[in-house]
């Protein structure tokens, strides 16, 4: 038999090595939300205990807070609202049209609708303004028609827009901010 050139034998060790180091790389994510050493970042557990490296306390990690108010663009649905809020008598919808061929510029539309059945909402007044990443501040002409809202904002610009929606009807007057991330 012919002896194994060594460069081949180097790489056949090598995809050895790859293929059994496999169940270990998935173990430790599957423990990734457990328990760690906050001194040695190798040391992850799925149980409480102590560091076998420093006898330090092992910490809980804490899972990701998710911000309730911040929607992103890459989580949208078509034809699903960005934003919805119910509230005691009304609910708002805030729908942002697809991109389309007018660039960054998009449709804002505002629903404001009865919660509950038989609320009419036709003296209800509605105002949408928005806080651009570059911090410009955008106030868009209001077109209120009673029972829904429509106007344009322009989403060029990556990063965070803290949007704004005042409603009024009667007495109840709510100011509902949501953030978007482009
Ligand atoms: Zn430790």
């Amino acid at each position: 038999m012919k002896r194994m050139q060594p460069r081949r034998c180097a790489l056949m060790l090598i995809a050895f090595i790859i293929l059994a180091m496999q169940p270990a790389i998935v173990s430790a994510q599957k423990r990734e939300a457990a328990y760690f050493c906050p001194m040695d970042a190798g040391v992850v557990s799925d149980k409480p205990g102590t560091c076998p490296e420093c006898g330090m306390d092992l910490v809980r990690r804490k899972p990701a807070k998710r911000d309730r108010n911040l929607v992103r663009a890459s989580e949208l649905q078509p034809g699903a609202p960005v934003f919805e809020k119910k509230l005691k008598t009304w609910t708002v919808r805030v729908y942002l049209t697809p991109a389309q061929d007018t660039g960054s510029l998009r449709t804002v539309r505002i629903d404001v609708v009865a919660t509950k059945k038989g609320l009419p909402i036709s003296d209800a007044e509605v105002w949408f303004h928005a806080v651009y990443p570059s911090g410009r501040n955008l106030m868009p002409l209001c077109r209120w028609n009673g029972t829904q809202y429509e106007g344009a904002i322009d989403l060029a610009q990556q990063g965070v827009y803290t949007m704004m929606v005042h409603v009024n009807r009667g007495d109840d007057r709510r100011a509902l901010s949501f953030r978007y991330e482009q």
